[in-house]
Parts: structure tokens; sequence; C-alpha cells
């Protein structure tokens, strides 16, 4: 079979990527051959320092390429309401919408059991010590509507039966089952006004 082989490394690079299947893998490793040398360089620098600079803001674990993000940093939002959510994806997600002024926590994960992962394998521990300094007065529980998410939001919203803080959940305008990351904007607006008292 005619194979070239530095070709078929890349190919497989591509196709480790998610959501990539071995033809968009194929097509994309074509294209990085016809590409000037020069931007091949660049994008695999940049790919690189990228990796090495993206850290987790040490105090809500979004993504930032400082010690704290710049949603933390910002003086202009309400420090006290914390929307609770799985991933950095989506927080990118809410920002979109412009309607979410306080702060995200960012659990980096959801309780699995099945998958073998629990409450100190998420950002939890974090999250209880976020509310234990006292200035949190609302967490807004914005896990995803599916099995992972609710257990998740069910533990922490027992979790903090202890402390003085309001827990909500977003409203079931997320399609059940679905993700915060592909739901559309008016959705999210929507979910998040409509949320209730857990
Ligand atoms: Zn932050």
């Amino acid at each position: 079979m005619f194979s070239i082989e530095s070709l078929n490394k890349l190919q497989e690079w591509f196709a480790k990527l998610p959501g990539i299947g071995p033809k968009s893998a194929a097509r994309l490793a074509y294209h990085v051959i016809e590409m000037d040398p020069e931007e091949v360089k660049q994008f695999a620098q940049d790919m690189y320092k990228a990796r090495l600079a993206v850290k987790y803001c040490r105090i809500c674990g979004n993504l930032t390429d400082h010690e704290t993000c710049s949603i933390c940093e910002d003086a202009t939002r309400d420090q006290s309401t914390v929307c609770v959510v799985k991933d950095a994806r989506d927080v990118m997600a809410l920002e979109r919408v412009r309607e979410f002024h306080g702060v995200y926590h960012v659990l980096g994960g959801t309780i699995s059991p099945l998958d073998g992962v629990g409450p100190d394998d998420i950002r939890v521990k974090e999250l209880l010590g976020r509310v234990k300094e006292g200035n949190i007065k609302e967490l807004i529980l914005a896990t995803n509507p599916d099995v992972q998410g609710e257990a998740t939001a069910v533990y922490i919203a027992k979790l903090m039966e202890p402390f003085d803080v309001k827990v909500t959940r977003i409203a079931h305008g997320v399609p059940v089952g679905g993700e915060l990351e592909y739901t559309d904007e008016v959705t999210l607006m929507k979910s998040l006004e409509g949320r209730r008292q857990f």
C-alpha cells in the first residue's frame, strides 16, 4: 500500500483531536503540507506556547494566562454571585450571553460514579473553601441537565446546607441531556433568569 510516513504521522495526530474523524484528519494533514513552511512553524510554535501559557485561575478554575482570570479580576462584577459550571467552555458560552454579571466556579468535570469520578476529583473542595470565606450570597448551579450534571448539582446543594448561601439551579430551558456549550444564547439567558431555589 502506498504511504508516506511523515504525512501519516500528521494524520494520526489530527485524528487524536476531538471531533476529527479519519477523513477530516487526512484533509487537514494534506492542507498542512500545502501551507507556507513559515506559517506551519508559527502554528506549531503558537500551539506549544498556548499549552505552556494557559493555566487554571487560582480562584475560579477558569482558563487564564495569568494567576487569576480577567473575570475574577473585574471589580465591576458581582463577586457574591457565583455560577458553578462544568468546564471553561461553559464560561465562554455564558459570557457570550452578556447577561450574567457575577463570577464563576469551574468544577473541571461532573460527578460520575460509573466513570470513577467522585466529588474529590472535581473542584468541589475549592468551592466549599470559597463559600466558607463568607462573601458568597448565591450559588447558581449551572451544570448540564444530564444525569451527571444533576447528580453534581444535588451533591453541591446538600453540601451547602449548613452555610448561609442561597443555592439555585438554572431552569430547564437547556434541553434535557443537552450541553450548555451548544445551547443558543436566548435559551441560556432564559435558563439563568428562570433559576429556582434548590
Ligand atoms: Zn477566575
